[in-house]
This record gives structure tokens, C-alpha cells and sequence, in this order.
């Protein structure tokens, strides 16, 4: 099998055995003179828990997606179908398993429908029945649905990794993971990198050759993968892996190190997380504390809105565990490509410059004031800062300052202590934000630049569209001079400026983050060392770039 190819998205060498995500194995053989009774009763027990995981469907895309929402209607109905239903039964009654008895009559019945030349309603309900078999063949398997708890090491393979699914895979056994879509700021590639575990993205039609299965060698530098590798290739890999581990513990004595450079300005090297599994990676790698933990993660995780108490008990174990280190809580940052179904937002048609963020908090401000009282309440118990995502304008910055001062006010009212030395600051994450960096440095504590969707939005390159990465380029000068610009207008203030974005990470860069006086760099917990280490060994007195 000859190479593929793919964006290396996450550093690291994984060999291991691939499994899909969402194709679980649903191959049927055929098992005769078995008890018709005892099948029917296995049928009708299956029957009824695909109805209730149909129902929980439906109702959930009722509330975002009316087409999706029918889909699923329809094979509600198609589990009462009568073709369907006495298919099975007679097949059943021929002492066959019901795996087989639902594959077979699925299989007659969508033949029919492919033969409804013309009709294109009823060739449609080819592929819905046998949607609805392979639910019901599945939860006969004993397999879960989305089920992601492996016994043993894998390399995932999916079309498309969503957040709310990588969140959920399984951080013991998954090694690695690849996918036909996304770019490396998708969030699943930075989750990918939280985990440190090498992940390859946008393998395009590469992705498609991988269907035989079988083990898998990937290199999340490289972006490559090569299926059932033969020993000359195995060996290759197993090489790689080996420098890339032996360069891991070169890094090792970083760790502990302050970033400061030879012109004695001192850098904070923090983390960027997303919950409190992370927690024990950012001071496994000697990080300075977090600079960003992205708590939309918290309502990914979670059916419903988590409450006050919720959020609370979380926010105070992230700052006890990680006193007196700094903790940056970013406010909600749901929308575009992270949804949770609850939020009932509606498809968009351009999502990441639709309703999200910092705009959902200021249209239903009850959403912002139970995660502020919750990170209030907590602040007393470490060292928190708290900073909000997508601004575009003064006045969400000032609206956001009169809901704090209402909020602070309430808790003052009520009894509750929090602490006076939260700093507030906000991300510099859209070419606005970073042109009125002068005007809104008086209103905060501190910026934080996010290169991710600053990137996206100057460059007007979708972050997460594999086919345009080579426009999604964090090191233009485009984005270099808002950042520089940011930078200065942060310190004409008096305010400090971080980057948090992934760009942060890239060593490439860190002469000139040093040379602009950047004070933060938050990055996956697994990249401090490395960044600790550029910052030691740059050289700010080279020249700028993108001036
Ligand atoms: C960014 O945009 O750079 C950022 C850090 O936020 P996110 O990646 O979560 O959008
Ligand atoms: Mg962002």
C-alpha cells in the first residue's frame, strides 16, 4: 500500500489498529434451527430500543434541523412498516437469527425501492431501510450508539470529527486519529493536541483508500499514513517514533524553566484546556498556568444548560488544583462548528460569523449571568481571570462591564464572597477587534490574541475547509501587522497581551512574538516545553516582521 496523505494536525507517531468511528462492524451471517421464539423476542426488545434512540433523535433535531428531524420520522415508521415487520416475521419463523432476518428483508425491500425507476421519494427509502437495519443489527451486536470505548489501542478513522465526539472518545486507548475533512484549527486537530496524540486531517480522497482496515502507521508531523505497513515500513515508523520520543525528552529539562529571553523579558508559557481532564497534563509539563480554557467545552459535554452549582464545582476544582498558578476562563464560546442541540440555534448560512459567542450572551443575557455568578463564586478559591470571546465593538464591551458590575452587585447583595483581583479581558480574534485595539485596551485588563479565527477573518479563509489551508496562513503579514499593532496598543495602555490562538505554538514565529513584546503565549499543554525553549533561545533583536 503506497503512502497517503493528509495535513499533519498534531504531532507524534501512533502505530495501531484502525477503527471507524461511525462504521461499526455490521457484517450478518446467516445461523439456522435456532428458536423462532427467542429470536422474535430479541427482535422485539432491539425494535424497541432503536424507537426509543429514534425518538431521543427526533426530538433533539427538532429543535435545529426540521429536514433531519423527518428523516428520522421516517424510520420510526419504518420499524412499524408492515412489508418490513412480516418480512422479518418470516424469516423468523424459518429459525434463522434476527440479524439475518432484519438484513435480508431490508435488503429485498431496498431492492424494490432502487427498481421504483422515476421515483426518486421511494429510491430515497432504499437507503432508509436500510438505515433503520443497521440500527437495529447494531444495538443486536451489543454495539452502542456512537459508542467510543475500545479495549484495546486504536487509530480512529471518521469522515469528520465534530468537538462533541472528541470529547467523548476514549483518551486511554485512542492513539491517533484521521479524518477526510477539517484543517488543523479545527477543534477537533486542538483537542487532538490537548490530548497529545498525533491526529492527520483533510486526507481528501486518500481518506476513501483506507476502507480495507487493518493497522495503521501515522505521523501527525508529516501528515502521513500508510495502511498495513510491510516491515521495511513498520520499521521506518517505529523509527520515527523513537526520534520523535527521543526529542520529547531532550525537552524535558524545559519544563521546570522559566521562558525568559536573553533581554530579561519574562513570558508566561500556559495552557489551553478544555476541561478538567487536562488539568494534570498542564503541570506534567511545567505549564505557567492556563491561559485559555475554553468552557463551552463544559455545555459540549452536557444534555442541558449546566447549571450555576454545575459550573461552579468545576471552575473552583481547575483553580484549586492549579493555585497559585494563573487560570484565564473564557465565557462561553458555543456556535459555528461547537453546538450543542439544546441552544436550539438554527442552521446558519454562515455560521462562523453567525450567532455565537459573546453575541448569544449579550442577546440572552440569563446564559451569561448563570456562568459569571458561577465563575465569581469560585474565584476565591485560586487565581482567576476571566476573558470574553468574539468581540467586534466598544459597546459589547461596555454592555459586558454593566452585566458584571449588576452581577457583582447581586452577589454583594446575597452574601457571597468573590474575589476583587479577577483581571477581565477579552480575545482579539477579528480584524475589528484588533483595528480598535487603542480604543478598547481602556476598557480591560488585558487582550488575548486568538490567531485562530483572527487568521480566518482577515484572511477570509475558512479555518476548517482542508482545500483552502494554504489561504489559512497565521504567518501572513496581514495577520503578523494586526497583531503587532494589537501588541502595541495593549502596551501604550499598560495592559499585558497573550496570544492563545494555535499559532502560539509555532517556534517559527516566536522571534517575532518576542520582538512585538507579547507577555503570554497559551498553547496545548504537550507544546510548552518546546515553547519554553524557543522563548530561551530566541533572538528579539532580530528584525520585525510583517511591519
Ligand atoms: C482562536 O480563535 O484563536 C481561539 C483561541 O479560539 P477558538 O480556537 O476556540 O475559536
Ligand atoms: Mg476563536
Amino acid at each position: 500500500m503506497s503512502m497517503l496523505k493528509g495535513i499533519g494536525a498534531s504531532a507524534g507517531v501512533a502505530v495501531a489498529e484502525l477503527v471507524w468511528l461511525e462504521k461499526p462492524d455490521l457484517s450478518v451471517t446467516r445461523r439456522e434451527g435456532l428458536d423462532p421464539a427467542a429470536e422474535k423476542a430479541r427482535y422485539d426488545s432491539a425494535a424497541a430500543q432503536a424507537l426509543s434512540e429514534l425518538d431521543a433523535l427526533y426530538e433533539r433535531a427538532c429543535e435545529t434541523d426540521e429536514a433531519t428531524a423527518q428523516v428520522f420520522d421516517i424510520h420510526r415508521m419504518m420499524l412499524d412498516d408492515p412489508d418490513f415487520c412480516e418480512g422479518v416475521a418470516e424469516a423468523l419463523e424459518q429459525g434463522v437469527n434476527a440479524e439475518w432476518a432484519i438484513w435480508q428483508t431490508a435488503e429485498g425491500l431496498a431492492d424494490m425501492f432502487r427498481a421504483m425507476e422515476g421515483d426518486d421519494y421511494m429510491q430515497a427509502r432504499a437507503a432508509d431501510v436500510q438505515d433503520v437495519s443497521q440500527r437495529l443489527i447494531r444495538i443486536l451486536k451489543g454495539i452502542r450508539d456512537g459508542d467510543t470505548r475500545f479495549d484495546r489501542p486504536v487509530i480512529v478513522a471518521a469522515a469528520d470529527l465534530l468537538p462533541s465526539q472528541t470529547v467523548r472518545l476514549d483518551k486511554e486507548k485512542v492513539v491517533g486519529f484521521v479524518t477526510k475533512y477539517g484543517s488543523a484549527t479545527s477543534h477537533s486537530a486542538i483537542l487532538a493536541r490537548t490530548l497529545g496524540i498525533p491526529c492527520i486531517v483533510g486526507m481528501g480522497e486518500d481518506f476513501d483508500q483506507l476502507g480495507e482496515g487493518g493497522t495503521a502507521a501515522i505521523d501527525g508531523t508529516t501528515g502521513q499514513v500508510v495502511l498495513n505497513p510491510n516491515e521495511e515500513e513498520l520499521a521506518e515508523f517505529q523509527a520515527r517514533q523513537r526520534a520523535y520520543r527521543a526529542d520529547q525528552s531532550a525537552l524535558e529539562g524545559y519544563k521546570e524553566r522559566e521562558a525568559v529571553t536573553s533581554t530579561g523579558h519574562k513570558v508566561l508559557v500556559v495552557a489551553n484546556i478544555g476541561g478538567l481532564d487536562d488539568i494534570d497534563a498542564v503541570t506534567a509539563h511545567g505549564g505557567d498556568g492556563v491561559g485559555l480554557f475554553r468552557s463551552e467545552f463544559i455545555y459540549l459535554n452536557s444534555a442541558d444548560f449546566p447549571t450555576e452549582e454545575e459550573q461552579f464545582l468545576i471552575y473552583k476544582e481547575v483553580l484549586e488544583r492549579l493555585a497559585p498558578r494563573p487560570v484565564v476562563v473564557r465565557t462561553l464560546d458555543l456556535g459555528s462548528d461547537k453546538q450543542a442541540p439544546y441552544f436550539g440555534i438554527e442552521g446558519e448560512e454562515n455560521p462562523a460569523m453567525g450567532y455565537r459567542a459573546i453575541r448569544i450572551c449579550l442577546k440572552e443575557p440569563h446564559i451569561f449571568r448563570t456562568q459569571m455568578r458561577a465563575l465569581l463564586r469560585a474565584s476565591v478559591y485560586g487565581n482567576l481571570n476571566v476573558m470574553f470571546p468574539m468581540i467586534t465593538q466598544l459597546g459589547q464591551a461596555r454592555k459586558i462591564k454593566e452585566l458584571l458590575a449588576e452581577i457583582q452587585q447581586e452577589l454583594e447583595a446575597e452574601g457571597i464572597p468573590f474575589s476583587r483581583a479577577v483581571q477581565y479581558g477579552i480575545m482579539i480574534e477579528t480584524p475589528a477587534a484588533a483595528v480598535m485595539s487603542d480604543v478598547l485596551a481602556r476598557e480591560v485588563d488585558f487582550f488575548s490574541i486568538g490567531t485562530n479565527d483572527l487568521t480566518q477573518y482577515t484572511m477570509a479563509a475558512d479555518r476548517m475547509n482542508a482545500r483552502i489551508s494554504d489561504l489559512f496562513d497565521p504567518a501572513d503579514p496581514a495577520v503578523l501587522r494586526l497583531m503587532k499593532l494589537t501588541a502595541q496598543n495593549a502596551h501604550a495602555a499598560g495592559i499585558w497581551v497573550g496570544i492563545c490562538g494555535e499559532s502560539a505554538a509555532n517556534t517559527a514565529l516566536t522571534n517575532f512574538y518576542m520582538d512585538i513584546g507579547i507577555d503570554e503565549l497559551s498553547v496545548s499543554p504537550a507544546s510548552i516545553p518546546a515553547v519554553k525553549r524557543a522563548v530561551i533561545e530566541s533572538n528579539p533583536e532580530s528584525p520585525g516582521v510583517g511591519g
